[in-house]
């Protein structure tokens, strides 16, 4: 049976209609990848196909943009891999959907996007300013305007805009960091990969009444959640 799919937020007429088309086919064919490796949230999937991830790279790797790798975005960070979008984010929307999301890590400000075209508020913190701004920018620039970006660290959360009813983190701590326990609603859920470089789980972890669940989802490789702003 086909599951109905809820409409989406849409990105401005500008990028839907003109800059975005150049790459729809690509893009299809993205989609087409991830749903055949696993990704069955319809939601996740048209958010894939809506977002155009060739803006949110460097002009010299646009023509990889569909590829389903992670690329370098600078600063010695990464734009993830698709698949890791679609599937923390399919992970974040299985019980309900979330209204208020944190995100940790905005870096080139992608996977802010495909949340914001999913829930109502997404609220995005990056430690490293010039990816601040340029994200900002950016998403500014695609029309999506229920985002609202801190240039800080992430550790310590946003305390200011709590309690969540999600929490994605886009770099991996070495522990779970309290403060972003603390900030999550109770029936929240937080998604983030946690460990070593090279030896880190994809977490899922649920506030419940009574305390915290923890269910581990993947085997990942994030960068390391690096503490204070530069
Ligand atoms: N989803 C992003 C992933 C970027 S990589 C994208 O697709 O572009 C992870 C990002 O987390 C980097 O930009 C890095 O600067 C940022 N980061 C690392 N530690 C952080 C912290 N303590 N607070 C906020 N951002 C942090």
């Amino acid at each position: 049976m086909v599951k109905a799919v809820k409409p989406i937020r849409s990105l401005s007429r500008r990028v839907s209609k003109g800059i975005g088309m150049t790459s729809t086919r690509t893009r299809k064919r993205l989609v087409e990848r991830l749903a055949a490796e696993g990704i069955h949230n319809p939601q996740v999937l048209q958010a894939i196909d809506m977002v155009p991830r060739h803006l949110f790279v460097d002009e010299a790797l646009a023509s990889r943009a569909y590829e389903d790798v992670a690329l370098p975005i600078g600063y010695g960070q990464t734009i993830s891999q698709p698949f890791v979008v679609a599937l923390m984010t399919q992970a974040l929307l299985e019980d309900s959907t979330p209204e208020r999301v944190l995100e940790i890590g905005t870096g080139c400000g992608y996977q802010t996007a495909i949340l914001a075209c999913l829930v109502d508020e997404v609220f995005s913190i990056e430690r490293i300013q010039e990816l601040f701004q340029q994200a900002r920018n950016r998403l500014y620039d695609i029309g999506l305007r229920n985002v609202k970006l801190h240039h800080g660290d992430g550790f310590l959360g946003w305390a200011e805009h709590a309690p969540y009813d999600a929490i994605l983190a886009a770099a991996a701590p070495q522990h779970i960091p309290q403060t972003l326990l603390d900030q999550l609603a109770v029936g929240g859920r937080m998604i983030l990969p946690v460990g070593e470089r090279n030896q880190q789980k994809l977490l899922k972890i649920i506030r419940t009444e009574e305390g915290y669940e923890q269910q581990e989802l993947e085997t990942v490789r994030f960068v390391p959640l690096v503490e204070g702003t530069t």
